[in-house]
């Protein structure tokens, strides 16, 4: 069962006794220190992936630009890592924008994104100067001619819808027709000729994002020219949405394999003066952090099921969309034993299940279990389901681990409370 241990962060290791191993801590250390549920970062993998996509991107298309995708992660720690590792940052909504501030973003290289921005976080985005702000609609344009203040102006994406399908679930999928989000080609034009007049709104290029979890190229590549038909601008945003590693059967494309087609097609269509900006969220970050659990109960019946303390409080992927996770027992990953066994959580939903079929080492009460690549979405999606307090997050490196976000406490759960 070595193929577990390479779905858990680069560098990750199972020491003497068997224990895994992450950023240097041992798993047992982790929980024993910060408890469980705990989302673990390996800070330094984290880092080189950044790295690799600004040194991928930069090779094949001088003066390109990654952004990270803040709401695959949007924790202000995991932000600043994106920060002084020379990125920028996409936010979709004021909070992502306070966040990045926070981070220590310059907001020039801050991208604002959301198919219903509000009056507030328009203000919020132009006070703050974020460089981009990524027109969904034709309401955007009013609120920014209201909100940007007489004798500045504000720099704009138009977003596209490609009319591009890919191989991913229906819920994460952004670039088809029909989609919610952008404009359709002809509905994009004269929004650009409206953009261009405008004293206060600078057309600046266009956007496209075909979706998520994508595991083939060629959605990537396909999506470029319908962009590259409506002009030449000094901008164009290619999105994010490669997939990710979660399970062994999955193969995704490297980074470099995904910027050879996109890049590709963008040599071919795009002028070359101009600048490229790409999106990667959840393959930026998913396959850098794990979740370890603690097994509260065993059932065995029809079904064994290994009940857990954490579940869709802490992981909503699996029920939002079906996303498949491995797991295994910390100190027996070479699966001795092992049985089939469904993996679910402590949440009041039979749709609140981890990983549905899985070999598990003789999983008892009180064994630590660790489900990799949960850094993308799963922070993002964590909630209060059945009182649950939102776990904390850790990072991890060269052996010595650091809280980040603490676990919140009872208080908290009441803290909104005003009667
Ligand atoms: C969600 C999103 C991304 C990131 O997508 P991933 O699949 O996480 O890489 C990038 N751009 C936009 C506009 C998005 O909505």
């Amino acid at each position: 069962m070595n193929d577990l241990l390479s779905l858990f962060p680069a560098g990750s290791a199972l020491d003497d006794d068997g224990t895994l191993v992450v950023g240097g801590c041992r798993a047992d250390a982790l929980a024993a220190e910060f408890g469980t549920p705990v989302l673990v970062v390996a800070e330094a993998a984290l880092r080189a992936r950044a790295r690799e996509y600004v040194d991928e991107l930069t090779a094949r298309w001088p003066g390109g630009r990654v952004v990270f995708a803040s709401k695959a992660f949007p924790c202000t720690a995991v932000q600043r890592v994106m920060v002084e590792e020379g990125l920028g940052l996409d936010v979709a909504g004021g909070g992502e924008i306070l966040t990045a501030v926070k981070a220590g973003v310059d907001p020039a290289l801050v991208v604002l994104h959301g198919n219903a921005k509000s009056d507030e976080e328009i203000g919020i985005a132009v006070e703050h100067g974020v460089g981009l702000v990524v027109v969904d609609n034709a309401d955007d344009v009013d609120r920014l001619e209201a909100i940007v203040p007489a004798g500045s102006t504000q720099d704009v994406l138009v977003r596209i819808i490609p009319g591009v399908t890919a191989d991913t679930h229906s819920h994460v999928l952004t670039g088809h027709e029909g989609s919610k989000f952008g404009l359709a080609p002809r509905d994009a034009a004269p929004l650009i000729r409206r953009i261009e007049q405008s004293a206060k709104v600078r057309m600046l290029g266009l956007h496209v994002h075909v979706g998520s979890q994508i595991l083939d190229v060629e959605p990537f590549a396909e999506s470029v020219a319908p962009v590259a038909a409506l002009g030449e601008f000094p901008v164009y945003d290619l999105g994010g949405g490669l997939g990710t590693r979660y399970t062994w059967a999955d193969e995704p494309p490297s980074v470099a394999a995904y910027l050879d087609a996109l890049i590709g097609a963008a040599k071919e269509h795009l002028p070359r003066d101009s600048r490229v900006i790409i999106e990667p969220g959840r393959s930026m970050v998913a396959e850098s952090a794990c979740t370890l659990y603690e097994v509260t109960t065993v059932k065995r019946g029809a079904i064994t099921f290994v009940a857990v303390d954490g579940g869709m409080g802490d992981n909503l992927e699996v029920a939002l969309f079906e996303q498949r996770f491995e797991a295994g027992i910390v100190g027996r990953f070479d699966g001795a034993g092992a049985e089939r066994v469904t993996v679910v959580g402590r949440h009041c939903e039979s749709g609140d299940v981890l990983v549905d079929g899985v070999d598990l080492s003789t999983p008892a009460v009180g064994n630590l279990l660790a489900v990799p690549a949960t850094g993308a979405y799963c922070f993002t999606m964590a909630n209060n389901y059945n009182g649950n307090r939102r776990i904390p997050v850790v990072f991890a490196k060269d052996g010595v681990a650091r809280l980040v976000v603490r676990r919140e406490t009872w208080d908290d759960l009441m803290a909104r409370d005003v009667d």
